[in-house]
């Protein structure tokens, strides 16, 4: 998809409507969710224009993930709360709807309101095999490293 700079996570790094600000480095912002799933709810966003996480260049990739243990350290000091989930929603199929990729840690509680765990299939016959070849050769393939 292509990067939209209007979309809101683009406007609050510039600076144009405000944000619950935890932490902000020279490539990335962590703030409160407004509609958490729970209180204390981060989302964690690089600085660089990625729509999702696959178009974000390694480095700014590593950059987050860097940030990641901290964060969710800090989420479980400040809510009290053991567990948490780290959660990327990747494309509109998936739940996005802010289209600058973000990372949500979510602080989670025994027998809190989210439905948990997602439903399962299994393959059939080769079916896993096909699956992993087709993404090994797509791995090798040009685009997947660019
Ligand atoms: P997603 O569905 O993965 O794209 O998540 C987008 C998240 O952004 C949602 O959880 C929203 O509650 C949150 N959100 C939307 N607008 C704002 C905002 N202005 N400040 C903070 N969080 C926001």
């Amino acid at each position: 998809m292509a990067y939209d700079p209007q979309n809101i996570f683009a406007r609050i790094l510039r600076g144009e409507i405000p944000a619950a600000k935890v932490l902000e480095t020279d490539h990335a912002l962590a703030f409160l969710d407004v509609g958490p799933v729970n209180k204390g709810h981060l989302l964690v966003i690089p600085k660089a224009e990625a729509a999702t996480l696959s178009d974000l260049p390694d480095e700014a990739a590593a950059h987050v993930g860097a940030l990641l243990p901290r964060l969710c350290r800090a989420v479980r000091a400040a809510t009290g709360a053991d567990a948490l989930n780290i959660v990327v929603n990747h494309g509109e199929a998936a739940g996005q709807t802010v289209h600058h990729v973000h990372w949500h840690i979510i602080p989670r509680f025994p027998g809190d309101a989210v439905r948990w765990p997602w439903p399962h299939q299994s393959y059939a016959d080769d079916e896993m095999e096909q699956m992993r070849s087709r993404i090994a050769r797509a791995l090798d393939a040009p685009e997947s490293s660019s």
